[in-house]
């Protein structure tokens, strides 16, 4: 009974030590697993990125059902008109901008949605859809300069809204000087709140770190502007008043 007893014991430790060793090679196995899997993964990512197909993913074109919100004008003065030229600029994916001008509307109302907060309106002063080669496309990227001043159109007296495809990644770009802004069809935050953005760094405004709710952080959403923001911001925009 007592030997029985312990051979019962003895067969029980083997069996916990197997099943302990199994475990560590079932564990192994999945670690191995999961490593080729990340690798792989991180393989594809990888020839997504450099296809440009990963923009699918992250970047998108904002539905035409998601409006700003009404934010309340916060200056007792006149309100200023800031007038926009913009250039849908076509060529081919992924290059070009796809936007109908319904589109454009509705991305400039609701950038402007934004600026009511400073007394600020803008407004589409002309639309020209400009078709452009791959080759011109290498131009906007490399000297965007030589690009915007030598485009048809080109209005130093409104701010220039360049409408492109995609800019390497980036939602909107300003360029300081030119009077001009790109915005990208395909962006990480609303393609409005990145136009509202962009407009804030030609009416001099500089990024801020704080909140996420306000309009000059980098990469998100927000849009709101402080007191002193909306202050040097119509500084500026009365320059377009007085045009
Ligand atoms: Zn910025």
């Amino acid at each position: 009974m007592s030997q029985k007893s312990k051979d019962q014991t003895t067969i029980s430790e083997d069996d916990s030590e197997f099943d302990i060793d199994s475990q560590e090679k079932v564990e192994a196995s999945i670690f191995s697993r999961v490593l080729r899997g990340s690798i792989a993964l991180f393989v594809l990512v990888g020839l997504l990125y450099i296809s440009g197909v990963y923009q699918y993913f992250f970047y998108q074109r904002t539905p035409l059902s998601v409006n700003q919100v009404q934010i309340e004008n916060r200056v007792d003065a006149q309100t200023f008109t800031l007038p926009l030229t913009i250039f849908i600029i076509t060529a081919s994916a992924p290059y070009g901008s796809i936007r109908s001008e319904e589109n454009v509307l509705h991305l400039v109302e609701n950038a402007s949605r934004i600026w009511d907060q400073a007394g600020i309106a803008l407004t589409i002063k002309n639309i020209y859809i400009i078709s452009k080669s791959d080759k011109e496309m290498k131009v906007f990227s490399d000297a965007p300069a030589a690009f915007i001043q030598n485009t048809e159109g080109y209005d130093t007296t409104t701010i220039n809204v360049f409408l492109v495809g995609n800019l390497g990644g980036i939602n909107g770009i300003a360029f300081g000087g030119l009077y001009s802004v790109a915005v990208a069809d395909y962006t990480t935050v609303y393609d409005f709140r990145a136009l509202a953005h962009e407009i804030g760094h030609m009416l001099g405004l500089h990024h801020v770190s704080g909140s996420q709710g306000q309009l000059m952080y980098r990469g998100a959403n927000g849009f709101e502007l402080s007191l002193e923001e909306i202050e040097r911001a119509r500084l500026r925009a009365q320059r377009f008043e007085e045009l």
